[in-house]
């Protein structure tokens, strides 16, 4: 995980930021490594970081006010 990311950007709360893990599935393969699977977070999509807050309230305030005032 790197040290220097864009402040606005978010850690995933799921994952803290650990987004991939390799499972052991039991055995070994014939070179003798173990046989494992490797999982994504499924809220950051394996990235460890979420879109800045500021994003989503930009779209929110867009979509609450595009009907706007009339
Ligand atoms: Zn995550």
């Amino acid at each position: 995980m790197p040290d220097h990311q864009n402040p606005a950007t978010r850690i995933c709360p799921d994952c803290d930021g650990f987004a991939s893990v390799a499972v052991t599935l039991g055995g070994r393969n014939r070179q003798g490594h173990l046989n494992t699977i490797t999982a994504h977070c499924k809220r950051c999509q394996g990235t460890g970081t979420l879109p800045p807050l500021r994003t989503l309230l930009d779209a929110a305030a867009t979509v609450v006010f595009a009907g706007g005032a009339q």
